[in-house]
């Protein structure tokens, strides 16, 4: 997801260097400026990168503009970024093609530099607007943490990645014990305020940058740790353990403790043609299960 608070990046692809230049200078204080002269490094570099817009000229050589912006268009990844055509081709029927190819706005050249600084102002800041509703669309409402449709998204995506390479994947699954009687007992707002720190101690024990914990359903969390192997996923798992019970929420309800405590199954998964994540995700599932079973406040597999 890109990051708000960074400065946006803009893009500029253009085969003659001068035009860059120009560009460049016209945009210095908007953004950082990148730049390729070719298309076919434009789709990498827009991939690698992910810039706030692109600016792209029409004519050029190997890959024109129009099929940059349509492979651009194609990929998921890419898809949502704000394309400008930037060309010297200023007939209407030209405007035509760009904007059915998905091109948010169109400049002319020779370049007039406010008009075009007030047009890429103009799609950063609804790129912004966006990118922010985005963000608010993945989190959880209650907790602050990512949401059911980030984890969906996101171990769908990560998925694919680790099947390509065969990699490891890890996943925990996390309940609260007894939470029912919490609630009866404490009333749903203080439930609610114990899910909030709940989530506070999980999120503290995860911290590689591809790692995700989500709020999965109702009292129940779930993590996603790519390339870690079972080892890795069972002390993680006992972190996130030991750090609910150390927060030392009276629940006199409970039978495990005194305390407030999580129950978590993990499942660890080499990636391959064969193998599901909704498999993976079951599996960690019934070690939940078991570790309910074999008397809470403990983990379960892998
Ligand atoms: P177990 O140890 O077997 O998991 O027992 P449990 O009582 O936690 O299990 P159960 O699934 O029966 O109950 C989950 C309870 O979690 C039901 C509901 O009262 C509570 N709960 C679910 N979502 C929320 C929420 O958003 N806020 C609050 N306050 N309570 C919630
Ligand atoms: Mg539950
Ligand atoms: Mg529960």
């Amino acid at each position: 997801m890109p990051d708000a608070a960074a400065l946006p990046k803009i893009l500029i692809v253009d085969d003659e260097p001068t035009n860059i230049d120009l560009l460049a200078a016209v945009l210095e204080d908007d953004g950082e400026i990148l730049f390729c002269t070719d298309g076919a490094s434009a789709i990498t570099t827009a991939e690698a990168e992910l810039p706030d817009i692109v600016l792209l000229d029409v004519v050029m050589g190997e890959m024109d503009g129009y099929e940059v912006c349509r492979r651009l268009k194609d990929n998921p990844i890419t898809a949502q970024i704000p394309v400008i055509f930037v060309t010297a081709l200023d007939q209407q029927t030209d405007e035509e093609a760009g904007l059915a190819l998905g091109a948010v706005d169109y400049v002319a050249k020779p370049i007039n530099a406010s008009i075009t600084r007030a047009r890429v102002r103009t799609h950063l800041e609804l790129k912004r607007h966006r990118d922010h509703l985005t963000s608010l669309a993945y989190l959880d409402g209650l907790t602050g943490i990512a949401n059911r449709r980030r984890f969906d998204e996101y171990a769908a995506v990560e998925w694919q990645r680790a099947r390509r390479h065969a990699r490891l994947m890890s996943v925990i699954m996390i309940d609260v014990d007894q939470f029912k009687h919490y609630n009866d007992r404490y009333g749903h707002q203080e439930g609610d305020a114990c899910l909030r720190q709940i989530a506070g101690a999980l999120r503290k024990t995860v911290h590689r940058p591809a790692d995700l914990l989500a709020r999965y359903g109702g009292e129940e969390f779930v993590c996603l740790l790519p390339e870690t192997p079972a080892e890795g996923a069972r002390e993680i798992a006992e972190r996130m353990r030991a750090a609910v019970a150390q927060l030392g929420i009276p629940h006199a309800g409970a039978t495990a403790a005194d305390h407030v405590t999580i129950s978590l199954g993990a499942s660890c998964t080499i990636v391959g043609m064969d193998t599901a994540l909704e498999t993976s995700l079951s599996a960690a599932d019934a070690n939940l299960y078991k570790a309910k079973a074999n008397g809470r406040n403990q983990i379960a597999g892998p």
